[in-house]
């Protein structure tokens, strides 16, 4: 679309499909648009997924197109790694302090040919990939980020800790690593802010009956997606951590960490059903599984479409439902996953896997940006909308 004559301007605080889209909506009605995220890469949780539902579309491949069609608007502003400090004042007049921390890495002299990471000695966790493969001390976040610029994380880089390598720096065909970069400190004047800071997801670590971290092969939801995304540390290969086998018996436990007022998440999160029946069938796609055991207290698709994912689970003839709550998951002697889940009778049952996934759910995201907004949220955090507009307890904040 043309670019329109800009009438003001607008903040958008995170990069997900949410924040993107609004940014995009809004470029295009004439505003200014600065769209800032945390993240080194805009694209937010949608990019760590392999599928969407209903429809099992790639994620990446829907993404992808709005990434790049954010960075050549010509009315958005693109702010990466960095983080809102102060938001002062009113509608139509908001002053906002932003924090931008260094790459090390100049984003317009980057042309993101990734030999600094081929060549850095230095391995670390893979936060993209939750950890469950390792990257470079310079790594961009991932192949498809926009900016596709990496960063240094300065607490794992060899020159920083201890005085010697910059082998980057020397590498670098166009000159790009600059270990001199500081924070730079920003000010900007904004009619409205729209809060896209998204979502967090439920640490099963609170249920310690169910020993997540014990076993790699006790995972949560976004682990599983991640290993089947073909971008994903087994490269779209569903196998076990510990042994790297197919697994033969796959368990879903629902709701962990939703529905439970012992755990003050009394709500349903409407999305791990959907995530848990999608994951199920593309682990079937993936071969080798005799058995999925569905553990759940009520099946919900929310989406009209889904119930189409459950008639054709419903068909597959190696997919069980097992009404009942799942109470304690611990590995046995021989690496198999032992569940022992309560039936309808009241009666206590054990399920024994290879692989079980929590399907963990969803809370507000308890970011520092969310606090600074002060905005009325309801008991759990999530913030409080006018069903008209969206606008928060705050004006010009949506
Ligand atoms: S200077 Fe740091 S980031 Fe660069 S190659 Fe060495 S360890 Fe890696
Ligand atoms: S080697 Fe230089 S240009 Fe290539 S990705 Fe690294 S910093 Fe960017």
């Amino acid at each position: 679309m043309a670019k329109r004559k800009a009438k003001g301007s607008v903040l958008v605080i995170g990069g997900g499909v949410a924040g993107m889209e609004s940014a995009i909506q809004c470029a295009q009605l004439g505003f200014k648009v600065f769209l800032l995220d945390q993240a080194p890469s805009i694209g937010g949780h949608m990019s760590q997924l392999d599928k969407t539902f209903p429809t099992n579309d790639c994620a990446m491949c829907i993404l992808s197109p709005r990434m790049h069609e954010v960075k050549s608007q010509g009315n958005i502003r693109l702010l990466t790694y960095c983080r809102v400090e102060a938001i002062q004042g009113s509608a139509g007049n908001f002053s906002v302090a932003i924090r931008k921390l260094p790459r090390f890495v100049d984003e317009d002299k980057c042309i993101g040919c990734g030999t600094c990471t081929e060549k850095c000695p230095v391995k670390i966790p893979d936060l993209f990939n939750l950890g469950l493969n390792q990257t470079k001390a310079i790594h961009q976040l991932y192949p498809q980020a926009v900016p596709a610029v990496p960063i240094i994380e300065k607490d794992f880089c060899r020159y920083f800790l201890k005085g010697k390598c910059r082998i980057c720096e020397k590498l670098c065909p166009t000159k790009a690593v600059d270990f001199n970069q500081s924070d730079d400190l920003l000010m900007l004047n904004v009619g409205a802010i729209i809060n896209a800071t998204g979502f967090s997801t439920f640490d099963p670590e609170r249920i310690a009956d169910y020993n997540y971290g014990l076993s790699p092969d006790i995972l949560t939801s976004l682990k599983v997606e991640r290993l089947l995304s073909p971008t994903g540390p087994t490269g779209g290969e569903l196998i076990r951590l510990s042994d790297g086998k197919v697994p033969r018996k796959l368990a879903f436990v629902q709701c962990v960490g939703s529905r439970d007022v012992t755990l003050n998440r009394p709500y349903c999160s409407e999305i791990c059903c959907l995530i848990s029946f999608k994951q199920a069938m593309l682990a079937l796609d993936r071969g080798g599984l005799d058995e999925i055991a569905i553990f759940y207290i009520d099946r919900r698709a929310q989406e009209k479409e889904g119930e189409e994912y459950l008639v054709r689970l419903d068909k597959e003839e190696r997919v069980r439902f097992i009404k009942g709550k799942v109470a304690r998951i611990f590995p046995d002697e021989n690496g198999s996953l032992v569940l022992d889940y309560s039936d309808l009778e009241g009666g206590f049952q054990t399920f024994r896997a290879d692989m079980v996934v929590l399907a963990v759910g969803i809370e507000a995201n308890k970011d520092a940006t969310s606090s600074l907004m002060d905005l009325e949220t309801d008991p759990w955090g999530f913030v409080n909308t006018r069903e008209f507009n969206l606008e928060s307890s705050r004006p010009g904040i949506f």
